[in-house]
């Protein structure tokens, strides 16, 4: 069969069908605001918002560009399906999951349950349920320079926020981002506050980085 997940590295070739059950695993997620600058638990890679602890999987194939590619004339199913991108992903690993550098990231374990796929690097199954506290990574963005990108780890004291994404600062940096539109701010520590609550919605919560 001429599946074009196949030639994807980014995905790699499934090797098995694991049976229905339980196994721990591993994500990171973006924190992104809402409309009034409020955290939500967004996806790392797509554009999907975890509103609750659990949240199951529904192939969707007009939603991402993967999924058009992968199903690319087929019929809509029950996710995970074989050769469709659809379910909710998993590491095998903690070290897989780290966060990414500048920005607000968040990783922790989960529960991957249902019908599931081994991938490359972990799972991808029916549900997932948010499995124990979660970290939280506040990196300034004002060393992401577009012309010589370098890290920043100065403690973030601000966090601005524009459509769909943060933008900690540190003191030395408190003009960045400079050529982003910046629609709100708001202090570390009403942050802080606000990604507790978030968490407590999540029946979870949320380890504060220690450099903050
Ligand atoms: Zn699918
Ligand atoms: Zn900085």
């Amino acid at each position: 069969m001429n599946n074009p997940m196949r030639d994807d590295p980014g995905f790699g070739p499934e090797r098995a069908v694991v049976a229905p059950g339980l196994v721990v695993a591993w994500r990171r997620w973006r924190l992104c605001p809402d409309q009034s600058g409020q955290p939500l638990l967004g996806s790392a890679h797509e554009d999907h918002i975890w509103s609750a602890r659990t949240l199951r999987a529904e192939c969707d194939p007009s939603r991402t560009w993967s999924y058009r590619l992968a199903l690319d004339g087929r019929e809509q199913h029950q996710a995970p399906a074989a050769g469709c991108r659809c379910g909710i992903y998993g590491y095998g690993t903690p070290e897989l999951a780290r966060p990414m550098g500048p920005g607000i990231w968040v990783h922790g374990r989960v529960l991957i349950g249902g019908p599931m796929f081994l991938t490359d690097n972990g799972f991808r199954g029916l549900e997932a349920t948010i499995d124990g506290p979660l970290g939280l990574t506040i990196e300034c963005v004002g060393g992401d320079d577009l012309y010589s990108p370098t890290r920043c780890f100065g403690s973030p004291v601000e966090v601005k926020h524009g459509t769909k994404v943060y933008y900690p600062v540190c003191s030395a940096h408190l003009s960045a981002p400079v050529h982003i539109a910046v629609e709100g701010r708001c202090d570390i520590a009403d942050f802080l506050e606000a990604a507790a609550s978030l968490a407590a919605t999540l029946e979870t919560s949320i380890a504060a980085p220690a450099s903050v």
